[in-house]
């Protein structure tokens, strides 16, 4: 009897643990992705890239003798469905944290148990489990250096090497075929701008991490912050997304290199418990994902959806750092760390407009969408999240683009109309952008559409009102 192991966003033969307990039972093996309603309402960036990786790790399958069947549905009639084709014993999994997988999961779980199958879910998307550490009075960690310090203490188990070969059935189900899928549908003229940008799959993925290791690590610290030094941080997200790498494989690589005296490995090794840190928020607090995460900044009279928002979606605001990372973000699918807090900070407080907005708008054009990691860092710049920056923390673009950006590279790497030659990333913009934005590279570049100082002041005043009358 087969066993189906039903990837989702875990698509790697590495650092697998739930791969592993499936070779390890010697059963042949049915690998199995379900295009499902959460897969099918994914933005459009991220839809796109889980296209790219799944096409990349059903090649890598048939190298191997293997297959992955793709298959359309409901994730439990789906599973039930090929469980009656193929008589598998069951399914497995590696674990998802998100309510909407979980609520899924918990009810595949019940389900196939009661039919007396193989219902089994796998660590491996994490570091740590969110439930496995607890504060000295048994709840969750709310601010992130206390939660450092208990997960490191505690380090993490290594990563279970990569199978090397996996048991076919005799006979194969059908498979839908990827291309009808249309999974970069909604991406249109973007996702030939996009494609080059794109690393995809696990072995670009151990590759990426291998570079980074070898070349940049040891300056991580000290330029990770500056959005022009290209390649000075892993570039790692995108692949972490899709489970195209493991999270131990990393840490180990970061602790390496931490032993072996690279500078800037502990703090490699602290951004990705950053990511744990989202994780274990989501989990104890799912309500960050659509709630400002304390109640009382629920009543903040954000804006709601207006023209000067979608003038920051397309990059037009005339305040260029902020306008080259929106732009940074829809050629690449990826924008900076910093870049993120500045155009955040930007939206919810220069521009008073709610953080969900800004997070939807992300969540449709990059390619390293996170639920967990986006909705911290959003609630993180507005004010309203656990170890939050603090209300009057107004990042100003143009100070920031003085200290991070000294001498402009990344400002004129992506805006056109700054520079008298400009380059192919900065023109690409145009060609990846709708035709209905009506946007050329003729045109001039727009003066700033407010005043910084003015746009400050009100949201401090808005931001002080708020906290008098809590
Ligand atoms: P590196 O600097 O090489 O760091 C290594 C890894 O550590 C990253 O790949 C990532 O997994 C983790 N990491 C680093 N910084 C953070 C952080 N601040 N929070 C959580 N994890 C972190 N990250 C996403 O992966 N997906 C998102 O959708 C996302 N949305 C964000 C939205 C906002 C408003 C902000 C402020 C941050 C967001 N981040 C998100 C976090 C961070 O910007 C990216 O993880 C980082 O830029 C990825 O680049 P890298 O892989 O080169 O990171």
């Amino acid at each position: 009897q087969p066993l189906i192991l039903w990837f989702r966003r875990d698509l790697r033969l590495s650092d697998h643990p739930m791969l592993a307990a499936a070779v390890a039972s010697g059963r042949p093996l049915l690998p199995v992705f379900v295009l499902d309603a959460q897969a099918e309402a994914l933005g459009a960036a991220a839809k796109w890239r889980l296209g790219l990786g799944l096409a990349r790790f059903a090649e890598t399958l048939a190298g191997m003798g293997q297959r992955l069947i793709l298959r359309r549905g409901e994730a439990l009639a789906v599973l039930q469905g090929l469980i009656a084709e193929t008589g598998a014993a069951g399914v497995m999994w590696q674990r998802m944290y998100d309510p909407q997988a979980v609520a899924r999961d918990t009810s595949v779980k019940a389900a196939l148990k009661a039919q007396g199958l193989v219902a089994e879910s796998f660590p491996g998307a994490l570091l740590i489990e969110p439930w496995e550490v607890a504060t000295g009075q048994g709840g969750f960690y709310k601010v992130y250096s206390p939660f450092w310090k208990a997960v490191s203490a505690r380090g993490f188990a290594a990563p279970v090497p990569a199978v090397k070969a996996l048991r076919a059935p005799q006979v194969w189900p059908a498979s839908d075929n990827l291309d009808d899928w249309q999974m970069g549908a909604a991406m249109r003229r973007g996702a030939a701008v996009c494609l080059p940008h794109q690393r995809v799959g696990e072995e670009a993925a151990l590759a990426r991490l291998d570079e980074f290791i070898d070349s940049a690590v040891d300056r991580y610290k000290a330029e990770r912050d500056f959005p022009g030094q290209i390649g000075a941080t892993s570039g790692l997200s995108e692949n972490l997304a899709w489970g195209e790498i493991g999270p131990r494989t990393i840490w180990a690589a970061g602790q390496r290199a931490m032993h072996q005296g690279d500078a800037g490995a502990e703090h490699f090794c602290k951004e990705l418990v950053w990511r744990e840190f989202a994780y274990h928020l989501m989990h104890h607090s799912p309500h960050i994902l659509t709630r400002a995460w304390r109640e009382e900044w629920d009543s903040f009279p954000w804006r709601g959806d207006n023209p000067q928002a979608e003038i920051w979606r397309h990059g037009m605001t005339g305040e260029p750092f902020v306008d080259a990372a929106m732009r940074e973000m829809y050629v690449t699918g990826k924008m900076h760390n910093r870049a993120r807090m500045i155009v955040a900070s930007y939206l919810t407080k220069h521009l008073m407009t709610d953080w969900r907005l800004g997070q939807a708008w992300f969540a449709d054009c990059l390619t390293d969408w996170d639920e967990a990691s986006n909705a911290m860092g959003w609630q993180w710049v507005a004010g309203s999240g656990p170890d939050a920056a603090p209300y009057f923390r107004v990042f100003n673009p143009a100070g920031q683009a003085e200290k991070f950006d000294s001498d402009a590279a990344y400002r004129h790497h992506w805006i056109a109309e700054l520079s008298l030659r400009p380059g192919a990333a900065a023109l690409s913009y145009f060609d990846a952008v709708p035709k209905r934005w009506k946007l050329s590279p003729a045109q001039a570049y727009p003066a700033a559409m407010i005043n910084l100082a003015e746009g400050r002041d009100k949201a401090l005043a808005a931001y002080a009102a708020r906290a008098t009358t809590d």
